[in-house]
């Protein structure tokens, strides 16, 4: 495995390979990797000839109040987590070599303004910018992104559908500890007391899955899955929001392939989760 810090670099190792005709799967992540993304990498250790992690913290995806300055990072554990399953190239770039003087941002109409979209203004301008990067960089043949972060998954297979990126997006399913909460790097953040707290959001999601697959209407799963976030005192609600799966605008029913995201708070750390109804 090799760690790389140079685009210059990793295009050219990447080009023998394309020559050959090897397949390039592409794993985006901002380190501090788990078994979140792990599940990623193994499934694209298993259908490419050539793995490649990125380890990048994404400056431009964090607004200012963020918590860009304070984000985890381990490269030499992402590393052995990496080297464990195989991968082939770590690309570990400063913020410096993907980013000067630049002028260029790819951005997505309507998708972006609901759900994180809306309440992280510019977040998935950045998504967006540094995913088409990445895929040029790299010219992937796949790559791999959990429905943990489901708009972002929704957006990125607009990107590549609109812009012509010969790349198939890979969606794969959310990962969770044994209690239920899915697994996170920001997750670190959390006490021991806001640990327990931070259950409320995959009972919120387990519960309106039960309640949807029963028949229930958006409007009483959104309704139940407040108060359960709600009843816990450390929680204060960003969104709950039920959504067209494909376009994420607001639904008001069933009758379609749905996305049931929520953000919380626990504390001063923001947590996602959601379910996706299908039809
Ligand atoms: P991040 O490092 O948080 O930007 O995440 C990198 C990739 O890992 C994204 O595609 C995430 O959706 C995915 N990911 C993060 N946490 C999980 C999880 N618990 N289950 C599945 N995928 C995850």
């Amino acid at each position: 495995m090799k760690i790389v810090k140079s685009i210059d670099e990793l295009r050219k190792d990447l080009k023998g390979y394309k020559l050959e005709g090897k397949s390039i799967g592409l794993v985006p992540t901002m380190g501090f990797l788990h078994e979140g993304h792990a599940s990623l990498i193994r499934k694209a250790r298993a259908e490419n000839d050539i793995v490649v992690v990125s380890d990048f913290i994404n400056p431009i995806q964090f607004g200012p109040k963020e918590d860009l300055k304070i984000y985890p990072r381990d490269l030499e554990s992402d590393s052995k987590l990496c080297e464990d399953i195989g991968v082939d190239f770590i690309f570990a770039p400063e913020a410096s070599e993907m980013y000067h003087d630049r002028k260029t941002f790819v951005d997505i109409e309507d998708m972006s303004n609901n759900l994180c979209g809306a309440k992280r203004p510019g977040h998935f301008r950045g998504v967006c910018t540094v995913c088409t990067k990445l895929f040029n960089i790299t010219g992937a043949d796949r790559a791999y992104f959990g429905q943990k972060d489901a708009q972002q998954v929704a957006i990125i297979k607009k990107v590549v559908f609109d812009l012509n990126i010969p790349i198939e997006i890979i969606p794969c399913p959310i990962v969770r500890e044994d209690d239920g909460l899915a697994l996170s790097s920001r997750n670190t953040y959390l006490s021991k007391e806001e640990r327990k707290a931070a259950l409320c959001l995959s009972k919120a999601i387990f519960k309106g899955e039960d309640l949807a697959k029963s028949g229930s209407s958006v409007s009483e799963v959104l309704s139940k899955m407040k108060e359960i976030i709600s009843s816990e005192k450390l929680a204060r609600i960003d969104y709950i929001s039920a959504v067209d799966l494909s376009t994420m605008e607001d639904a008001k029913d069933f009758d379609g392939d749905r996305l049931v995201a929520i953000a919380v708070f626990i504390g001063k750390t923001r947590l996602i989760d959601n379910f996706i109804y299908r039809r």
